[in-house]
């Protein structure tokens, strides 16, 4: 991996609160129709949440038993199937990967 120095946006993960590099996270946001979406391109206008790209961090925001951290970001209420669609892409996450979780690992 080639790491250019200079101005990289960073943008907070809302379930870990680690900075990362824009293009790590997925931005979710709450768009003009009142509907939460996942923004994969980051160009569709709306409120914007972002989320690291693994299933720790989706599964911790989306938490309807305890709080929902990505309706509290959005400051809003997620209908049920914009949920479902989120929870479909929290499907289709890689279960194993470690990769932004909260805790210490080695820098490459
Ligand atoms: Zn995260």
């Amino acid at each position: 991996m080639v790491h250019i120095k200079g101005h990289v946006p960073e943008r907070t993960c809302i379930a870990c609160k680690q900075k990362k590099p824009k293009r790590e996270l997925v931005r979710v946001i709450y768009n003009p129709q009142g509907e939460v979406e996942i923004d994969l391109d980051g160009k569709k206008s709306g409120r914007g949440a972002y989320l690291c790209r693994n299933r720790p961090c989706w599964e911790f925001a989306l938490n309807r038993d305890k709080k929902d951290h990505l309706a509290q970001a959005l400051r809003t209420r997620i209908a049920p199937e914009n949920r479902a669609s989120l929870q479909e892409h929290i499907d289709n996450l890689p279960r194993d990967d470690r990769e932004g979780v909260n805790e210490p690992k080695s820098i490459k």
